[in-house]
């Protein structure tokens, strides 16, 4: 009964039969949301404000068979179909216009065996919940570095956080997931049982299939030596080129991020800030250099708990603001890249807007690019424009603002995207974040999903499927 097309061609779902849409709310455990319900605008919201759709259907997952029935009506019934974790992703493709999004943040449920040291986790975890659960017994694994986040997505695309170098990206501390795949079966994957689909998950987003449940393995995380240096913009020559040297000898105990931005009282800065996870003796040992170089304005590094350390940054994000983010990834820190980044961060048009440069190494760098479906293994910055502000009447000079920067930095990145950063770039960019792995997850994609019913997300397009998506 579906009978109007979107822009994109995808099929809107504005004349379902009522007696189908009865029937599917009365087969699910959680509740179907649609717009005449007052928590509908509550649950369409994502976290970038500049994303404002409006699904037809709302399914508030309650478990791993709301999730089964929820694809089979989206197959059955043709409707777009989205899916979301922690609603975080930048591109907010987690929600839909006028088709059925099936919304796994009420999936929460946890379960930590600290003798195997594992966690078998749902998907509407977000990356603070998954930690206070797991660091009950002193136990963590790598995930991102902003605790609002959700693990489902992150993990999906790879996952890169303050224990990248000592235990690798999140992606690589799964052990098993079970997926919901687009004939609505949940399949088992891990290295043993559907390994070509567990080795799809690992990077390729959600193109093959909806995770209900991730397995991960934990590892012993107690006290962290972490924190942050800050420096005036006008050091940001001698800091960076200080910190690159530094970064590229750390060992894999110590992960690092730098940023350019600006305090709270307006001023440029430029930060550094770390995480030891090992002996705090050993911690002070190896920051000792970076913290007698220069005169910063402020030094707040200190043995911190874990967890404290994962929400440090939350209040930088808050709800509701509206984003637009550039990103590749960058080897070097030549003075000539230094420079474009000062020129650019002196006249930013939002105070809450930062270029950072993520750290990956060690463990993370050292997996075979072949061995997970995330492709970008090396020791090198994942960099990225994060631009955030508030007032929609500032939207225009803000994305243009990012697009001159990311444009001026081109001739100094290595290539590539990580699949999390990316907005509606367009196909290339696409390709770009799956990188040498694209042509397998291809195949990946034509057996599971031949149809592409999960196309609300970086799209690999099976053979024969030609739906493009905007570029901005
Ligand atoms: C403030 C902030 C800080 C960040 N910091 C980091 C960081 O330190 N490291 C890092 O690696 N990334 C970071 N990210 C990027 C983050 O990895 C992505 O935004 C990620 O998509 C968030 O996952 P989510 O579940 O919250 O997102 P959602 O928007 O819910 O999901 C994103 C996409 O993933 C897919 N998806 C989600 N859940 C499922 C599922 N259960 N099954 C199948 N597919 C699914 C869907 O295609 C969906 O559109 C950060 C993002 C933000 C906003």
């Amino acid at each position: 009964m579906v009978d109007r097309q979107d822009a994109l061609g995808l099929p809107l779902a504005k004349h379902l039969d009522e007696a189908d849409i009865q029937g599917f709310a009365a087969a699910l455990r959680g509740d179907l949301i649609r717009p005449e319900d007052d928590r509908y605008h509550a649950s369409r919201v994502v976290f970038n404000a500049m994303v404002d759709r409006h699904p037809a259907l709302i399914v508030r997952c309650a478990g791993g068979a709301d999730v089964m029935r929820g694809v089979d009506f989206a197959r059955s019934h043709s409707v777009p179909l989205s899916i979301r974790g922690g609603g975080h992703s930048v591109a907010g493709k987690a929600v839909c216009d006028g088709g059925l999004m099936l919304d796994l943040s009420p999936m929460k449920g946890i379960r930590v065996d600290p003798v195997r040291k594992t966690a078998e986790a749902q998907a509407g975890l977000t990356l603070g919940e998954f930690d206070h659960e797991t660091q009950a017994f002193g136990l963590a694994t790598t995930l991102g570095v902003v605790s609002v986040t959700g693990i489902a997505g992150l993990t999906l695309g790879g996952g890169l956080g303050w224990l990248n170098g000592l235990h690798g990206l999140a992606c690589d501390n799964l052990i098993s997931a079970d997926v919901v795949t687009a004939d609505g079966r949940l399949l088992r994957t891990s290295e043993e049982e559907n390994e070509d689909l567990f080795w799809g998950i690992r990077g390729g987003g959600g193109n093959f299939g909806v995770v209900t449940s991730f397995g991960y393995r934990l590892h012993s995380v107690s006290r962290v030596l972490a924190g942050g240096l800050s420096y005036p913009l006008s050091k940001a020559h001698e800091v960076l080129r200080f910190y690159h040297e530094f970064a590229n000898e750390c060992p894999d105990e110590l992960s690092t991020t730098a940023s350019l931005g600006v305090s709270p009282d307006g001023d440029g800065v430029v930060s550094v800030s770390v995480c030891y996870c090992g002996s705090l003796d050993e911690g002070e040992r190896v920051l000792r250099p970076l913290r007698e170089f220069g005169s910063p304005l402020a030094d707040n590094i200190e043995p911190m708990a874990y967890t404290a350390l994962q929400s440090t940054p939350d209040a930088g994000f808050p709800p509701g603001r509206r984003h637009y983010w550039k990103s590749s990834y960058l080897k070097e820190l030549s003075d000539e890249a230094i420079e474009v980044m000062v020129e650019y961060v002196s006249e930013m048009p939002s105070s809450a807007t930062g270029v950072g440069l993520q750290q990956m190494h060690g463990v993370a760098s050292r997996v075979d690019p072949t061995a997970t479906a995330f492709p970008h293994r090396d020791e090198h910055y994942d960099l990225l424009i994060l631009s955030q502000w508030a007032d929609p009447a500032e939207s225009e000079s803000n994305v243009e603002w990012t697009r001159s920067l990311f444009e001026a930095m081109k001739p100094f990145f290595e290539g590539g995207v990580y699949v999390n950063n990316l907005g509606d770039e367009g196909e290339d960019r696409v390709r770009e974040a799956y990188g040498a792995n694209y042509e397998r997850l291809l195949a990946l994609k034509g057996k599971y999903d031949p149809t592409n019913l999960f196309r609300l997300n970086q799209n690999i397009k099976p053979p024969n499927q030609t739906t493009s998506s905007p570029v901005s």
